[in-house]
C-alpha cells in the first residue's frame, strides 16, 4: 500500500493545497478528500489521477470537496481518450445530496461524466469492500455533524486518516496499532478550538493509538511556527513526519 499526501494545507492559502491524499493498494487507487488544488497537485507531481477508482470524502467542508467537480471535468475533458472506467464515490450521509447540488450548479457532467459513477453513503461503523482485498471503514469524529475518519486496510496493512477532527480518545482507540496514523494538526495551542487538533492533543491521541508511524497534515500556517515534533515527543516516542504536498511512503503489507 502506498500513501501520497497531496494536499497538506487548509482553507488558508499557502504553498500547501487543500486536503487530499492518495492511497494505491493493489488494483485500487483511492483518493481521500479532494479540496481545492488537489487535482492540480496530482498533475504537478505526476500522480496517476486518471487511474483513481474510488473517491472517499470525510466531510463536506470546501477544503475537502471543491475539486470533486474539477476531477469530473478532468476525466471527461482533460483525459484523452476520455475516461471509460467506473468510479465509486463514498462519503457520509449527505454525499448524494452534495452531488445533486453540484449538478444544479455545474450540470450533468458532475454525475454523468461519460463513465459509470456509483455514489455510496457509508454510515459510521460501516465497512466497504473496494475490491482486490481493500476495505474502507468509517468512524465518527467530532468536527461537523457528518464528519468521519477512515481506515484503509489491505493485506494486514492499515492506514487511518482522521480527516478533520477535534480531540477524541475514542478515535485514537479505534486507530490503535495502525501502521500509519495520518492525523490533522491544525492549530497552535493558543488558537485551540473544539473542532480541530493542536500538537499537544495530537500527542495524546498518538500515545493512545500507538501507531507505527504518525504522519501530520492539515496545517494552518501559525501551527508551523510551533515546535510540533518537540511537543508531540512529550507523549509519543514513535516516528513522526510533518507531511508536505507530494510526500510519499510505502506501507508494507504482510
Ligand atoms: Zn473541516
Ligand atoms: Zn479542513
Amino acid at each position: 500500500m502506498r500513501l501520497t499526501t497531496l494536499g497538506t494545507g487548509t482553507a488558508s492559502p499557502s504553498t500547501r493545497v487543500n486536503a487530499g491524499h492518495l492511497v494505491e493498494a493493489g488494483a485500487v487507487t483511492l483518493l481521500l478528500d479532494c479540496g481545492s488544488g488537489v487535482a492540480h497537485r496530482m498533475g504537478t507531481i505526476g500522480a496517476d489521477w486518471r487511474g483513481i477508482t474510488h473517491l472517499a470524502i470525510t466531510h463536506f467542508h470546501p477544503d475537502h470537496t471543491l475539486d470533486l467537480t474539477t476531477l469530473m471535468f478532468a476525466w471527461k475533458y482533460g483525459a484523452l481518450p476520455p475516461r471509460a472506467a467506473p468510479l465509486t464515490i463514498l462519503g457520509p450521509a449527505g454525499i448524494s445530496r452534495l452531488i445533486e447540488q453540484l449538478v444544479a450548479i455545474y450540470g450533468e457532467t458532475v454525475r454523468a461524466p461519460g463513465f459509470p459513477v456509483t455514489v455510496r453513503e457509508l454510515a459510521p461503523g460501516e465497512r466497504a469492500d473496494l475490491g482486490d482485498g481493500v476495505t474502507l471503514e468509517a468512524h465518527k469524529v467530532p468536527h461537523t455533524a457528518e464528519s468521519v475518519a477512515y481506515s484503509v486496510e489491505r493485506g494486514g496493512a492499515r492506514l487511518v486518516y482522521t480527516g478533520d477532527t477535534g480531540f477524541d480518545t475514542a478515535v485514537a482507540e479505534w486507530a490503535r496499532a495502525c501502521d500509519v496514523l495520518l492525523a490533522e494538526c491544525s492549530l497552535p495551542e493558543q488558537l485551540a478550538v473544539a473542532s480541530h487538533l493542536t500538537p499537544s492533543q495530537v500527542g495524546v491521541m498518538a500515545e493512545v493509538a500507538d501507531p507505527a508511524r504518525l504522519v501530520l497534515t492539515h496545517f494552518y500556517p501559525p501551527v508551523l511556527e510551533e515546535d510540533i515534533l518537540g511537543i508531540i515527543s512529550l507523549r509519543y516516542s514513535g516516528d513522526v513526519v510533518l507531511a508536505a504536498d507530494g510526500w510519499t511512503t510505502e506501507i508494507e503489507e504482510r
